[in-house]
């Protein structure tokens, strides 16, 4: 099978060949190919046009209304006019290159943003309480029907200045039990991890990340599934 990756376009209409049995698309740039499969990804951008650029100053990078670390705009009716989910833009959040968290337009995030934005504003919240919600970035989803965990800066999210001789990955993968695991580590901390199918290793692995603990002396059987980490660390 070859994987051939196609940007900006739509699926116009999907179709087998009568004939051929060949599963062929249409896309919407007028172009048909013939595919085993398909794997569409698609992203989320802030739709906010209504709201008056004055009242909730914009991202400049995305777009999205930006917020301080309470979720209130920045413009001049911060303390009435809030925004959360994916219409806003957490800079004051994400900006801090010490915290493994980023803002990705999600579920979670959006739901976070939201009962937090709730309770800053009826006054039982402030900056820092609920703040363990933007400690980590965390996302777990299913993939070809495996579990798949994403722990901090697993893709190397925010890590451009770090020089590259500073950063490690390991990665271990088994067909047998259908696992795969990859770490990211900046001078031997543990930065980001990659977790599909049943690996057991997000609690020990979040708390690593979290705790920020030297895993130098460990190299690449840190990963060596005889060792068992969780009696190390917890
Ligand atoms: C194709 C796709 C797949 C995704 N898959 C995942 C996934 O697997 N996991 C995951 O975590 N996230 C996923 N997301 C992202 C997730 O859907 C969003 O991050 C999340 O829904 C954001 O919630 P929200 O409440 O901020 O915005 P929304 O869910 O978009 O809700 C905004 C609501 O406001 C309404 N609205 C808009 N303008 C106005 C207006 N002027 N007046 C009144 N109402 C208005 C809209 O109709 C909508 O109901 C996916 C997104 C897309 C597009």
């Amino acid at each position: 099978m070859k994987l051939r990756v196609l940007k900006n376009v739509c699926i116009r209409e999907a179709r087998k060949d009568a004939n051929t049995g060949v599963n062929v698309l249409t896309l919407s740039d007028g172009t048909t190919i013939e595919v085993d499969a398909v794997v569409a990804a698609a992203g989320v951008e802030p739709r906010c046009d209504w709201l008056d650029e004055v009242a909730a100053p914009r991202s400049k990078s995305d777009g999205g209304i930006l917020v301080d670390a309470c979720m209130r705009t920045v413009g001049p009716y911060g303390d009435s006019i809030f925004a959360v989910g994916d219409a806003c833009t957490m800079s004051a959040r994400a900006s801090n290159p010490e915290t493994p968290w980023f803002q990705m337009r999600l579920w979670s995030q959006a739901a976070q943003t939201g009962a937090f934005a709730a309770k800053v504003a009826v006054g039982v919240c402030d900056a820092d309480a609920l703040g363990f919600n933007f400690e980590i970035f965390t996302h777990v989803t299913r993939f070809f029907g495996l579990k798949v965990i994403l722990l901090g800066l697993y893709n190397a999210q925010k890590l451009d200045d770090v020089p590259a001789n500073e950063v490690t990955t390991y990665q271990r993968e088994s067909l047998a039990d259908a696992t795969y695991v990859r770490v990211l580590l900046v001078r031997g901390r543990m930065m980001g991890a990659v977790l599909v199918g049943d690996t057991d290793l997000e609690e020990t692995f979040e708390n690593l990340i979290l705790d920020g603990v030297d895993l130098s002396r460990f190299g690449p059987s840190l990963l060596d599934p005889e060792l068992d980490l969780e009696d190390y660390f917890d």
